[in-house]
């Protein structure tokens, strides 16, 4: 069998790739980019190959978001998008019509709940209850970092000793997302329906790859079965929850583990709370309060971890959001790398997120060889809260994708989502304009041009995975993987960015997306 060349044709291609940044054509054998050039010099080397010509768009390398959580959030597809309301009496509302719907005993879920969103109260366990006590109830924060349950909810958890129904953290993540959750987990066929219409939602925003950064063995098996069913239509880099991480290590799976579809990326831990659920690891506190926000992981429990990922050769991906958080995860990764020699991974250990920072702790993560994923869009998404939490000062040094560039530090994109909308067109607008929802400017020195958002989006993504040479770039060797974009991201206004048309998605050379 001899698979035949295809050539793709554009009014530009923005490959990324320093050798030619830009051309006007393409060739694809297979899943992969084979030449780059000239149309007629593409037709002349590759006589009879079918031409695919998209007219005036522009081409780019397919958009990877490095951190987002699309296994987790296939389960929540057809529940209560709270995002998408107007406050918290509209999302007890339609949480009230969704029970109504709902055989009793089974969970009943919203999602993306804003406490700061319009001017509805605060919900508690009182709210959910009277909404229904015939279903176990849970609403999850913005943050993923804390949620409400109403009393079936607390009862069926065991947690009952919980008055405002508020639970935090890793208490959250195991009773929602780990393999032995205790809300209704949808049956494999479900499961596996829900991440093929969040796949093809990503699509339509230009994803071809994602990075989960939270996924369990029992994820894992999902994944691999949406795979051998072809349902899998983005590139998926898991990041293996740690409380896993003997059972991998024992079976010599790690980092770089699997395929260019389904492949481990490294480990996954945590140091804080989060930026949106107003809970990181701060040096100074919250404005007005005395509050720093908490740890989530004891110090001591981190650095054993991290020494015994590092000595397998493996990548750690830990969550450090605030400067207290990023400064006691680099005391122990610097202490680790001083006793253990340069005997370092296939690929960097990574800080999620990252999102608080000073000169001298970029200084100590580029000194350590580490890489990071800040959010990419935060400042659009949440501005208004982050001012009253953070402060305009704090805000200066907060996503601090200038300094980090600057300083040689590789750098992914990531939405986090759900806990930021998940278009990487919106969040390149974010990272350029540093413009919140209301217009408001918020830490104006840490903007970037529109090329090096891009490249955080594509390239960046790539390498953080440690899959940059072959992922992120439109070159010889490369994925065929891109989009077809209705204008050039470098030349629009950057306040246009987020209003760009995308056209097509196409993955391994296979159009996944038309519209
Ligand atoms: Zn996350």
């Amino acid at each position: 069998m001899s698979a035949r060349p295809h050539i793709v044709t554009a009014a530009l291609i923005r490959t990324m790739d320093d050798a030619v940044p830009s051309a006007r054509a393409m060739a694809v054998l297979g899943d992969r980019i084979v030449a780059v050039g000239a149309p007629g010099e593409l037709r002349e080397r590759f006589p009879g190959a079918e031409v695919r010509d998209h007219g005036d768009a522009v081409l780019v390398p397919g958009f990877n978001d490095a951190h987002q959580h699309l296994v987790d959030m296939a389960v929540t597809v057809d529940q209560v998008d709270a995002g998408e309301l107007a406050d918290s009496r509209a999302m007890l509302a339609a949480l009230a019509q969704r029970s109504a719907r709902t055989p009793p005993g089974r969970w009943v879920r919203a999602f993306r709940y804003d406490e700061t969103r319009g001017d509805g109260p605060q919900i508690t366990r009182a709210d959910l209850d009277r909404v229904s006590v015939e279903h176990p109830i849970l609403v999850t924060q913005v943050s993923d970092h804390w949620g409400v349950l109403n009393t079936p909810a607390l009862e069926l958890a065991g947690l009952d000793r919980h008055g405002d129904g508020v639970v935090t953290e890793l208490e959250l993540f195991r009773l929602a997302w780990s393999d032995d959750a205790v809300v209704d987990l949808p049956s494999t066929d479900e499961h596996i329906d829900g991440i093929a219409e969040l796949t093809r939602r990503y699509h339509a925003a230009g994803i071809t790859s994602v990075g989960d950064a939270l996924v369990t063995a029992g994820q894992l098996a999902l994944y691999r079965e949406a795979r051998r069913r072809g349902r899998l239509s983005v590139r998926v880099t898991a990041l293996i929850d740690a409380v896993h991480v003997e059972e991998y290590l024992a079976a010599g799976v790690g980092s770089g583990f699997g395929d260019e579809w389904l492949r481990v990326g490294g480990f996954k831990a945590f140091v804080d709370g989060a930026v949106a659920g107003r809970s990181c690891l701060l040096e100074q506190p919250f404005e007005g309060s005395g509050e720093h926000g908490v740890r989530v992981t004891p110090t001591e429990e981190l650095r054993e971890l991290f020494r015994r990922v590092h000595l397998a050769g493996s990548a750690l991906a830990v969550h450090a959001n605030g400067d207290r958080a990023i400064g006691e995860l680099l005391d122990v990764v610097e202490g680790v790398l001083r006793e253990s020699g340069d005997t370092g991974p296939v690929q960097p250990h990574r800080i999620e997120h990252c999102s608080v920072l000073t000169p001298e702790l970029v200084r100590r993560i580029r000194a350590a060889g580490l890489a990071v994923v800040p959010f990419g869009g935060y400042v659009g998404a949440h501005g208004s809260k982050l001012l009253a939490w953070y402060g305009a000062e704090r805000l200066r040094r907060m996503f601090a994708h200038r300094w980090l560039l600057d300083h040689g530090v590789p750098v992914g994109g990531s939405s986090d989502y759900s806990t930021s909308p998940y278009e990487p067109l919106a969040a390149l607008r974010g990272m350029t304009t540093r413009e919140s929802s209301d217009g408001t400017v918020l830490g104006a020195e840490q903007r970037v041009s529109a090329a090096e958002a891009l490249w955080v989006y594509t390239v960046g993504s790539a390498t953080v995975a440690g899959e940059g040479h072959y992922k992120g770039r439109l070159a010889p060797g490369y994925l065929a993987d891109y989009v077809v974009l209705g204008a050039d991201p470098l030349a629009v206004p950057v306040g246009d960015l987020a209003d760009i048309p995308v056209l097509r998605t196409v993955v391994g050379g296979t159009e996944v997306w038309g519209g």
